[in-house]
């Protein structure tokens, strides 16, 4: 096997921050490794690759529809341009054509986030107009009921921790308004963790990651009503193409998903398991303490957080400086680094990798 860090002078990454897009996402489990294989090395009629994986994954769901495509930004583009076109063939070829007037997807302004790109991007890219509403900092039923107008074609409402959280109006609220006045709601839900939920509060269209929570390869997953979900697989005639997704992440992704759905992610309690004695090593290294943190937003992650003892005399900037400028680069969560504390994430870190941290901590403290 060739080592392409040492092919292409990469530098190894410990990814002990979470699912960082900048650092890959996620480690892909072995069963979806070897689904991307075979993809890689069979062909297929593609068109019914699409199709009946999208079929399969409608059948675990209890949703009307689904297909798999190359990410969950390509997904938003797709779902308004989609949307917008309504089943044209007309449409998929001339997309931004003036005959379509209905164009306006209103959006909270409180969500209409960078994620790595901003959200109002993809939505122009499908060929949607953006319409926000709201305030920077709340969005009621009512401020979204204001801003439809006869050009409206979809809500649009971004489920995520990047987005404002307070004084927001609920994912069941948006369905509520967007149905009262007929009009689709699209949900991007790209690194939430439960998919069925949605599919019970009856939304139109679901995006997800699939890199993300779903911890397979880089792709995205759409599921939802009909006639949505067709409308928006017509794309891949149209903008679509420069999305397209190879065969072997179609079948990557598929298998990932049965995987979690089946045996979720790790629970809470093997990752206590996993940290306890890692925590008891940290301990060891001079000037720190460390100690067990369940997730801010309260899901069953722990994490060990570390402290930097006033006696050292290397802060934690500084520390963490260090950890990521290594021969291997360490990276954490550093949001409290100001009041002196960081965080690990051990979902993607092994025992050995923990050796490494330790040793590399002991290194830069002693
Ligand atoms: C990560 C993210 C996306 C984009 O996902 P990709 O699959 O990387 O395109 C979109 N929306 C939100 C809220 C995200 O967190």
């Amino acid at each position: 096997m060739n080592d392409f860090y040492k092919d292409y002078s990469l530098k190894h990454v410990i990814n002990a921050s979470g699912k960082m897009t900048i650092l890959g996402v996620s480690k892909v489990p072995s069963i979806a490794i070897e689904a991307q294989r075979f993809g890689d090395t069979h062909f297929f009629e593609m068109s019914e690759l699409v199709n009946r994986t999208g079929e399969q994954i409608s059948k675990w769901l209890g949703s009307q529809g689904a297909v798999v495509v190359n990410s969950a930004s390509a997904a938003i583009a797709q779902s308004v341009a989609g949307i917008i076109g309504q089943g044209s063939m007309h449409h998929v070829y001339h997309p931004f054509d003036e005959r379509y007037t209905n164009r306006e997807i209103i959006i909270p302004k409180g969500q209409n986030v960078d994620y790595g790109t901003p959200e109002e991007v993809m939505i122009e890219l499908g060929g949607g107009k953006v319409v926000e509403a709201g305030y920077a900092n709340m969005c009621s039923k009512e401020h979204i009921e204001m801003m439809i107008t006869d050009k409206t074609a979809a809500i649009f409402y971004v489920k995520s921790h990047h987005a404002v959280q307070k004084s927001m109006l609920s994912v069941k609220d948006a369905v509520e308004v967007a149905h009262k006045h007929n009009l689709p709601l699209i949900l991007d839900a790209a690194a939430e963790e439960d998919l069925k939920k949605y599919v019970e509060m009856d939304i139109d269209v679901v995006i997800f990651s699939g890199a993300k929570a779903l911890e397979g390869p880089a792709s995205g997953l759409l599921f939802g009503k009909q006639p949505y979900i067709d409308w928006i697989k017509l794309q891949s005639r149209g903008i679509g193409r420069s999305m397209k997704i190879g065969k072997e992440n179609i079948l990557g992704l598929t298998t990932a998903l049965k995987e979690y759905l089946e045996n979720g992610t790790e629970s809470g309690k093997s990752m206590i398991n996993r940290l306890t004695p890692f925590i008891e090593s940290l301990n060891k290294v001079p000037h720190i303490s460390a100690k067990q943190v369940q997730d801010a937003a309260g899901r069953e992650i722990y994490r060990a957080e570390i402290t930097i003892q006033p006696d050292s005399s290397k802060n934690a900037k500084t520390v963490l400086k260090e950890l990521k400028n290594g021969k291997i680069a360490i990276y954490t969560r550093e949001y409290r680094s100001n009041e002196g504390i960081f965080e690990l994430d051990i979902r993607a870190v092994d025992s050995e990798e923990m050796n490494i941290i330790t040793n590399k901590l002991k290194e830069i403290l002693n």
